[in-house]
């Protein structure tokens, strides 16, 4: 069921709020009794959503009643605030992010926080504190990640969520679970109330069963908020009726550094069917070169472990979280993150201050960092030719829970076609084009230019109505 279906039960009286919300908790305590629980969510906020429910009369709200999961990085007033971590996982927010109060006030009924990879740092779901996720086509295979939380409650519980995609981690689950999942423009979607990863790639996004339903919630937790100082002070909203029109003439950039090697054989086959599908369109499929792609991931894992490593330093005990008893201040410190962080986020605090220490700064910080200007020059020469930019989201389908948790590079690299549109600040996403032989879904990435968030979502309706996905 899509936005639209709920409107209607609503509209038609045909049922109340409270009783689909009713419902939707009731599915997801009977999955926690299962012999595999997906394990989707980390708390559940069902009083105050029944209550939320029971009292909503305005349905010409845009998400009235409408229910809604949320990644655990996302501040929500009162609620735990754990980002997956054993270091946070009695910390309660004490306010609500820009884009909780934008939902609230478009009258969404949040029903949990989802599980998420500790402080967003993987994409499989597997380094949380809470237990891995599991994803909902195939109960032994990862979700994704980081996000896998939120992308596997929509299939299974709730018509949307939110996300948070610093390196993938909206789209690449999106992609495992074969729901549609949207990074927006950096600065489009405020940081306000997001628990910092790398705050120069970081943004929240939504994740939905359909593409219109993603740019309805995009359009909801947009736009301009002076609590963060890179927030974009320009029209953020999609015209949904825009979004519908055809994609005649418009230009498909293929990017041939994507199609190099290293993509499952089914998952290239199902971007290519896609690109037959944009051609019968009379979409024009334009080859392009983005020079720079293959320093993408060394670039990003300089670049975001130096800012997760300063961002995570005001974990300390002190202020936030579970705090450790020592007999010193320095060992408290000590044995609050040495127990507190898992492996893989102390491995990127680790990374972060090494390329940022005296002596290697110059060598790795700031090479990386023009590089990225290099990768961003990429995209915008491309954009000088093409509309939009195609790839495949991630080189295979979902993998098995365990097969690359001890294989960090192997898992680096499922983000590989992912990256780039972070280190260059474009909106990007993926929806579901089709299957592979095991039944997993496949998805198609979609890039456009900075704040042209519109044809980016035009070329994915158009996709999407004309794919035979199910
Ligand atoms: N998988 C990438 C990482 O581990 C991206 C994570 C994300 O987007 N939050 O850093």
């Amino acid at each position: 069921m899509n936005i639209k279906d709920y409107k209607e039960l609503y509209l038609s009286g045909e049922k109340r709020p409270i009783e689909v919300i009713d419902e939707i908790f009731k599915n997801i305590e009977s999955d926690n009794k299962s012999e595999k629980p997906l394990n989707a969510f980390i708390s559940l906020r069902k009083e105050k959503a029944l209550e939320e429910a029971s009292v909503i009369n305005d349905f010409s709200k845009p998400l009235a009643g409408i229910p809604i999961a949320v990644k655990d990085n996302i501040n929500v007033e009162g609620e735990l605030t754990t980002c997956g971590s054993r270091i946070l996982s009695n910390y309660r927010a004490i306010f609500d992010a820009f884009v909780i109060k934008k939902l609230k006030d478009a009258g969404a009924i949040i029903i949990g926080k989802t599980n998420m990879d500790e402080f967003a740092m993987g994409s499989s779901n597997e380094t949380s504190y809470f237990g891995p996720v599991r994803n909902p086509h195939d109960r032994d295979r990862v979700p994704g990640g980081s996000s896998g939380g939120s992308a596997a409650s929509v299939i299974s519980f709730v018509p949307i969520s939110l996300g948070s995609d610093t390196g993938g981690s909206i789209r690449q689950p999106a992609s495992f679970c074969g729901v549609v999942g949207v990074k927006p423009t950096y600065g489009r979607v405020s940081r306000f109330g997001l628990v910092a990863f790398a705050s120069s790639l970081d943004q929240i996004g939504p994740f939905a069963r359909s593409v219109e339903d993603a740019a309805i919630v995009y359009n909801v937790i947009g736009g301009h908020d002076p609590m963060d100082s890179t927030s974009l002070n320009k029209d953020h909203e999609v015209n949904i009726d825009n979004i519908k029109k055809d994609i005649k003439g418009l230009r498909v950039g293929i990017p041939k550094e994507y199609f190099t090697g290293g993509i499952n054989e089914e998952v290239e086959k199902g971007i290519k069917k896609s690109i037959e599908v944009l051609k019968e369109l009379e979409a024009k499929i334009v080859d392009i070169s983005l020079p720079h792609t293959e320093y993408a991931v060394a670039t990003y894992y300089i670049i975001a472990p130096a800012e997760a490593s300063s961002n995570l330093a005001r974990f300390d005990g002190i202020r936030y979280g579970v705090r450790e008893k020592a007999d010193t201040l320095i060992e408290t410190y000590k044995k609050t993150r040495g127990n507190g962080f898992g492996k893989e986020v102390k491995r990127r605090i680790m990374i972060g201050t090494y390329v940022l220490s005296s002596g290697y700064y110059d060598a790795y910080y700031l090479s990386a960092q023009k590089v990225r200007t290099l990768i961003r020059d990429d995209f915008k020469k491309a954009f000088d030719n093409v509309d939009v930019i195609i790839s495949p989201t991630s080189p295979t389908t979902a993998f098995k829970i365990g097969e690359k948790i001890d294989d960090p590079i192997s898992m680096y690299l499922s983000d590989i076609f992912t990256i780039s549109a972070n280190i260059a600040g474009i909106p990007a996403m993926s929806i579901p084009i089709g299957r592979d032989s095991k039944k997993l879904p496949i998805g198609i990435q979609i890039m456009s230019k900075w704040l042209d968030e519109e044809t980016m979502f035009r070329v994915a309706y158009n996709l999407e109505k004309n794919s035979d996905y199910k």
